[in-house]
């Protein structure tokens, strides 16, 4: 053979390999995903579709939706050179769908030469359940006795598997736990700050499809009177306290700057964080009775406005969203009902503090303390022996800051340490069954 013609077969051979490399470079179909892929959905909750063809980008989408034999398409769109990508809302509003299974379709085609130009398609079937019902709550519990700054219990039923449910008062959502009964049981509080005029109370439930209930249940309401008091903030308190707070603020160099960076900023990021624990909490009542009345006297009532006077000019008012007890120094503190520790540290405003689980959302607090005897996961019983009392934190002398939350809000604990209010209020509802 001449060279010429080897050159020839050659290059024939290189554009035949070049050719076939171009041709097969795509056989792969674009890749289609949605959310959520399957399950029950109603007309609330748009389905998010998502198709992409990284190789040589989309030709076509096509999306029939299938039900009762009766096929529609909802959305066919062509692509121009370049689109890799599609991201679509798939809205179910308006399509008068029954509430019964129905098929989404979806059908992709990129813009390969393969299968002789006409590219490759994938083809994706979605199994979804149409549901625009409701759920159907039926409430167990009747009368809801509340004091502004209190606790309630609801216990109802729910006719079909939840995503969310609970009691919604105002703005604020209190989560339900459901037992193993099937009954929900919701512990909330008539927040302490809200206008109590206007406090709207629902138990609200939301199911797997996105539909939401929400109804009232009768309740009572007593507004509380605000309690306020002085307290005035000495040199000598600054120059004992704020060492402890100092490097947490580096920027302040005057001792009064400092304690009041703590006293706002500090305290709300502690607020913050008991809505945090409170997701640690068991699913089920930890506690048993009324709780345990720490032992001393009792320095002023649940939720007193205090301002804070310093060389006699008020510098700062804050809320008190718990109950200081004081009795002798260092003196046992015991856990207040039985549960389980959810936190055993050094916490801020609180100093040294424990906070014990009751289950539902309901925990104690300890606050300022000298030195604890449990960790975070120890159970505890009903007047255990958990600590001694000190002032650290933001104390100005020995004493016992007790506190009780709901979902992490702070409420009155005085209604808890009454046996006679936790029968009526609690006790009695937690036995509630169905009939
Ligand atoms: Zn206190």
């Amino acid at each position: 053979m001449r060279t010429s013609s080897v050159i020839l077969v050659l290059v024939v051979l290189i554009g035949l390999v070049a050719g076939g490399i171009y041709y097969f470079r795509d056989t792969d179909g674009p890749v289609v995903s949605l959310a959520p892929e399957a399950g029950p959905v109603s007309s609330s909750k748009p389905l998010l579709l998502m198709v992409e063809d990284r190789d040589s980008g989309l030709r076509r989408v096509t999306v029939r939706l299938n039900q009762n034999g009766r096929d529609r398409v909802l959305l066919q769109q062509d692509f121009g050179p370049g689109q890799r990508q599609l991201q679509q809302q798939i809205e179910l509003k308006g399509l008068k769908l029954k509430n019964a299974p129905f098929t989404l379709v979806v059908e992709a085609t990129d813009s390969a030469i393969y299968h002789f130009g006409q590219g490759n398609t994938s083809q994706r079937d979605f199994a979804f359940a149409y549901d625009s019902k409701p759920p159907r709550i039926s409430l167990l519990s009747r009368s809801h006795n509340l004091n502004q700054g209190g606790s309630g219990l609801v216990v109802y039923q729910v006719n079909e598997e939840v995503e969310q449910t609970g009691v919604l008062v105002g703005e604020r959502f209190f989560p339900a736990f459901e037992q193993e009964d099937g009954r929900y049981l919701c512990l909330f509080s008539a927040p302490w700050n809200a206008d109590s005029k206007g406090m709207n109370f629902r138990v609200i439930a939301t199911d797997l499809a996105g539909n939401t209930r929400k109804s009232g249940f009768y309740h009572h309401l007593n507004s509380r009177r605000r309690n306020h008091t002085n307290i005035s903030i000495s040199d000598a308190f600054l120059q004992a306290k704020m060492p402890d707070f100092q490097d947490r603020f580096p920027d302040e160099q005057n001792l009064v700057d400092v304690f009041l960076k703590v006293n706002r900023e500090l305290r709300q990021a502690n607020r913050a964080r008991l809505k945090e624990i409170a997701g640690k909490t068991a699913s089920e009542p930890l506690w048993e009775g009324a709780f345990l009345r720490p032992k001393g006297s009792n320095r002023e009532p649940f939720a007193t406005d205090r301002s804070y006077r310093y060389k006699g000019r008020r510098i700062d008012r804050q809320t008190h969203l718990g109950v200081d007890i004081a009795s002798v120094a260092q003196g046992p503190v015991v856990a207040a009902n039985s549960g389980r520790v959810v936190l055993a540290e050094d916490f801020g405003i609180y100093g040294q503090c424990v906070i014990i689980d009751h289950g539902l959302g309901l925990m104690s607090l300890y606050g300022h303390l000298s030195s604890f005897e449990v960790q975070e996961g120890d159970e505890v019983r009903k007047g255990q022996e958990i600590a001694r009392t000190g002032a650290t934190g933001l104390a100005g002398g020995d004493h016992l800051h007790f506190g009780l939350l709901i979902d992490g809000l702070p409420v009155n604990p005085v209604e808890w340490w009454d046996a006679s209010w936790v029968r009526n209020n609690i006790d009695s509802k937690l036995r509630l069954r169905v009939d």
